[in-house]
């Protein structure tokens, strides 16, 4: 998983911070992040590609605390935002304006506004009518809109259906045979300029060859555009490096980084990409405490507190998390499903797990750094849970448990 989480003593810790202890202290369910393999899998990145002009940025969905936002803009990170709200984040995180590309199907006005005025790097536009709206809203307000296109290449990512992207019947990017006749009506756009053209074809890729089978489809479209006289001064190859949850051997980042800087080799441009998941997915867990033992007629429950709600992917996407006791226990292994409290079949976070554990053990559910608290949500009036970032053998509160008043205070009850 990850070499920042390790036993001691058996005890679970974060780099040199008991989890036991920070179960106690801050209570479960609770996400727990490390700072150094935050700054690891980062600097993976950069050191991998320097050497070549890049900015690397970081996909903000993944996770968008700002005590991560904050740690990726001081080691040099771009962002990609996919709304306004995200911008905003990124501005109060200390990030730079000008290192945030935006892309996204729906841009409101409001959002493109709020994007113009900060000074974004450039648009990441995906549709004709996208394209029209920002040439207007930019003409308002006397700006002049940095853009590239979000091409999709049709090229099967091979990754769960839900987040693959970058295949005709999906939503995201403009058609690939559409795209020059695009380009040629946004370089006569007065209020738009042309300086990228993007990709991004899906998540948790575990393979290199449908990146390269992207690149070099966006690549003999910039051949193209060149040709025509639109010189580009930048290629985003987008994110969706894949992380180890399970048995999965996703190329390493070095290696992945080498072919696309392969793929690039003689070209002027700059590059830019977009990894989320790979930067943060196992530098985080989630901490949660079993509540009770079940034991039912065909299968064992073991009930903890985090639930659907908290860590949505295993509901979303059947996805896998693997699971370890914070404290090694004496008892008995068992086979459980560990479920969480919500009333529905689908809140679940394994099923079929081999465990030695009893009620009121903490357990580790590893791999979420990635799509957890990001996509968590209040459902059944569940606050949502603390997160905590852990720095060497120091411990900092990054956002606090919610309170249960927080979540209907915004709500009315009428005459
Ligand atoms: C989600 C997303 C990413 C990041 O994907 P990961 O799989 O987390 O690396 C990058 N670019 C765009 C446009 C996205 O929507």
């Amino acid at each position: 998983m990850s070499e920042y989480f390790n036993y001691r003593d058996d005890t679970l810790h974060a780099e040199q911070v008991s989890l036991a202890d920070i179960a106690q202290c801050f209570g479960t369910p609770c996400y727990v992040y490390s700072r150094a393999a935050l700054t690891d899998a980062y600097q993976q990145f950069a050191d991998a590609l320097k050497g070549r002009e890049h900015l690397i940025c970081y996909a903000v969905k993944a996770n968008p605390n700002l005590a991560i936002l904050n740690l990726f803009a001081r080691l040099g990170a771009g962002f990609d935002i996919v709304s306004g709200g995200e911008l905003q984040r990124v501005l109060a995180a200390g990030g730079a304006a000008d290192k945030v590309v935006f892309s996204g199907v729906g841009k409101r006005d409001d959002e493109m506004r709020l994007a113009l005025s900060a000074g974004i790097r450039c648009f990441n536009v995906e549709s004709e009518p996208e394209l029209e709206r920002l040439n207007e809203v930019a003409g308002s307000m006397g700006k002049v809109a940095p853009i590239s296109l979000r091409v999709n290449p049709d090229v099967d990512a091979k990754t769960h259906p839900y987040i693959s992207t970058g295949l005709k019947q999906n939503k995201f990017g403009v058609a690939y045979k559409e795209a020059i006749d695009l380009y040629r009506k946004a370089a006569a756009m007065a209020h738009l300029r042309v300086t990228g053209i993007d990709c991004h074809i899906g998540s948790q890729l575990t393979e290199v060859s449908p990146f390269m089978a992207a690149a070099e489809k966006v690549l003999a479209l910039v051949d193209q555009l060149n040709a025509e006289g639109i010189q580009l001064e930048h290629i985003d190859l987008g994110g969706g490096l894949g992380i180890r949850y399970d048995d999965e051997t996703p190329p390493a980042i070095a290696e992945y980084a080498q072919a696309l800087l392969q793929a690039l080799h003689g070209r002027a441009e700059s590059l830019i990409v977009e990894p989320g998941r790979v930067l943060v997915g196992n530098a985080g867990i989630l901490l949660t405490r079993i509540e009770y033992l079940k034991h039912g007629e065909e299968k064992n429950f073991a009930i903890v507190d985090a639930a659907m709600n908290d860590l949505m992917r295993p509901a979303l996407y059947d996805a896998f998390h693997a699971i370890r006791s914070v404290k090694k226990n004496a008892v008995s292994m068992q086979v459980y499903e560990v479920v969480g409290p919500i009333c529905e079949t689908g809140d679940f976070i394994a099923h079929a797990r081999g465990m030695a554990v009893a009620q009121g053990d903490v357990l580790a559910v590893m791999s979420a750094g990635a799509y957890g608290m990001s996509m968590s949500s209040n459902y059944n009036t569940r606050p949502r849970a603390a997160e905590v970032m852990v720095d060497g053998e120091r411990t900092h509160l990054v956002r606090e448990r919610e309170m249960t008043e927080q979540l209907y205070a915004l709500e009315k009850i009428i005459d």
